[in-house]
Order: structure tokens, then sequence, then C-alpha cells
């Protein structure tokens, strides 16, 4: 008898949460819990936000504005891009579902690099699509040149995450001018730049620079990271006309909340308070490095609001850190911190140079 499920998620398994912040309280008799596990905005988000809902909490029967006129708007003026240029999403989660969606069949694949963000993956499998990881160079950063010969007839879509989302690490503005020059012009570039507010390093690339050159290049962007959004659900795609077009055809037309838009106006507007935040992440993550350093233990070399931390045993560091207070996520070879307030940030070092130096665990306490 035929199946209802589909062959393409028999491998696949829902996202699974962790216990919450109020469980793991409970868990373990803790007082105080801190995030340091989703790069969310460790400062909040602009007090003008909270002002511009409450001001617009009205008609809640209301469809909201399917173009998010007022908001495009602000950034089309704000980034020189043409309004029409750009797309809206519940978050860059729902932008790389729609690409996914809008691009991706049985017959095609992706190239992606690894470690990086696990959704280009997730939804290219959902889609039927092949998905070529390429591993990391040793020192965090996508194998430029291994992806460009893993592009082959199939390859509809290449990922790249800049700066990259575990590692932290960035390409230089000569290296991807030479990827997206090399890429064949019937391949679809994403360049994701989540945590580009947080970027000081000179030589680093800005995504929009390629629109005009390059049709097949697409620019995506986020309030969650840098303007403390995460819980509005809102990012964006910049992108040729006709990509843009094609994405359009596949988005549900009222997948942004009205206060969604209204938050982002006024996260957006409030530039001081953006460049507060960003300060204070370079001041706490230079202090970080400083440590890290000092301690000899290995990272990688950060451009975001988060740290990779190398370890061989990155499970029991983070059950450890979890036990003492401090969320924080691991991979394969190492665990990804998110840069915490100064005062949280010197009460966890500590912890984390305990669990990762001394190889004290969970068990052996
Ligand atoms: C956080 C993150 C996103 C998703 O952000 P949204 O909250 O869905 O906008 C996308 N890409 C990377 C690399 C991220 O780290």
């Amino acid at each position: 008898m035929q199946s209802i499920f589909k062959k393409n998620l028999e491998k696949l398994s829902a996202y699974q949460p962790g216990p919450s912040t109020d469980e793991i309280k409970k868990m373990y008799g803790l007082e105080k819990v801190v995030k340091l596990d989703s790069n969310e905005n460790v400062y909040g988000a602009s007090p003008n936000v909270q002002k511009a809902i409450i001001e617009d909490a009205l008609f809640p029967e209301l469809y909201p504005d399917c173009r998010n006129s007022d908001l495009r708007d602000e950034l089309s003026k704000r980034l020189c891009v043409h309004s029409d240029r750009f797309l809206f999403g519940a978050g860059l989660d729902e932008i790389i579902v729609l690409i996914s969606r809008a691009f991706l069949d049985a017959s095609s694949s992706i190239v992606m690099a690894w470690p990086t963000f696990y959704e280009y993956y997730c939804h290219a499998q959902i889609e039927g699509a092949a998905t070529k990881k390429i591993p990391c160079t040793p020192d965090g950063k996508h194998d430029l040149q291994a992806m460009l010969r893993a592009i082959d007839g199939t390859t509809k879509v290449v990922w790249i995450c800049n700066p990259n989302n575990p590692t932290g690490t960035y390409l230089t503005k000569d290296e991807l001018d030479a990827f997206i020059e090399a890429v064949p012009k019937n391949v679809l570039i994403v360049i994701d730049e989540a945590y580009i507010d947080f970027v000081t390093a000179k030589d680093f690339p800005n995504g929009l620079n390629y629109l005009n050159a390059f049709e097949n290049v697409l620019v995506l962007r986020t309030f969650s990271k840098a303007y403390g959004l995460a819980s509005f659900r809102i990012g964006y795609a910049i992108g040729s006309l006709r990509i843009i077009d094609e994405i359009n055809k596949v988005r549900p037309p009222f997948n942004n909340p009205r206060l969604s838009q209204v938050a982002a106006l006024a996260a957006l507007r409030d530039d001081a308070f953006k460049k507060d935040c960003i300060n204070k992440n370079r001041k706490v993550l230079a202090e970080t490095a400083i440590f890290l350093r000092k301690k000899g233990i290995q990272f990688f070399d950060s451009q975001a609001n988060f740290i990779y931390i190398k370890t061989d045993h990155p499970e029991q560091v983070a059950l450890y850190c979890r036990k003492h207070g401090f969320l924080i996520n691991s991979f394969q070879d190492g665990v990804r911190v998110t840069i915490g307030k100064s005062e949280d940030m010197k009460r966890f070092l500590p912890i984390l140079e305990k669990t990762l130096l001394d190889r004290v665990t969970e068990s052996s306490i």
C-alpha cells in the first residue's frame, strides 16, 4: 500500500528545542540562567520598539500590508537599493524555505559549507535536492575552491554564510570577488549576512556591491541579531527583479505581521542603539579572545556576536556550562558561545576554562 509519508522527509527529524530556561533553573536549582546559545542581542532591542508597538496595537482584525511598504521604503533609502528589489519574510528562516521551494527539486543540488547554518541543508532535503556539504578549511572558513569544484550541471543554489555561523570567520572581498566571478551565471549565489552589523574587518565584502553586476546574487539580512527582534520574525532578501519575482511566487502574501513591520521600522531608525550594542559586543569579544588566548584555548577569530571554541568533548562542555547556568551550543569539534554582557562573561569564562582544560564534566562533579 502506498505510504502517506514523503520519501524526502524520512531521514529528517523535527527541530528539537532544549529545555526552557525555567526548566533548567528547576533542574539544577539555579536562580539565573544566561542564554548564550542563540546569538540573540543580549542588550535587548531599542526602547523605541516598545513605544511603536503600543502606539500601533490597533486593528488586530486587519491583514497586514503585504508589501511591507514603510519598512521597504526606509530600507531602500538607507541602502540605496530600488524598493522592488526587496523581499520580506518571517525571519531568514522563512526566506531560506522560500528560496528552497522556488528553485530546488529532486533533479537539482545545492553546494554549501560545513559546518554552517543548518537550515540550508534541511530545506534542500525537504525539496528532494542533493546536498553537497563542503568541509570548512582548518581555520574555519568556507573552502571556496572545493565549493567551486563541487558545482555541476545540477547545482541551482550555492549558500555562502558571511560571517559564517557557527565559526564566526569571514571571507574577504578578494576571496568572494573571485568566487562570484567563477560561479556559472545560471547558479544562484545566496550570501547570508545575518551578522554583517557586527563586522569590523576592513576587507569584508558588502554583498550589496555585487547586485548590479551579478543578477544571480541574492543577499540576506535579518532583524533578529543586531536589532534584537528575534521574537518578531522578520528578515529580508535583496536581489535582481527576476530572482525576487520568482521567490514572490511562493511567498505567502501576509507573512509579516503588522507589529513586526512596525517593530522593525522603529529598530531600524534607532541608529544610536544599534551602534551601542555593536560597540559593547566588540569590546567583550576582544576581552573574551584575550582570556582564551592567555589560557591557550583554541578558537576562531570572530567577526560576529559569538565565538567558536575548539574542544574534543563539546557535548560534555555544553552540559557542564548548562549545569552552571550558561546555555551554549555544541557542534562536532567545538562549542559556539554568544558573546554575553561583560558581567556575565566574567562569570562564565572561568567555568568554561574549568570544563575545557581540567576536563571537569557534569558526571564527574
Ligand atoms: C540566526 C540566523 C538566521 C535566521 O535568522 P532569523 O531569525 O530567521 O531571521 C539566518 N542565518 C544565519 C546564519 C543565522 O545565524
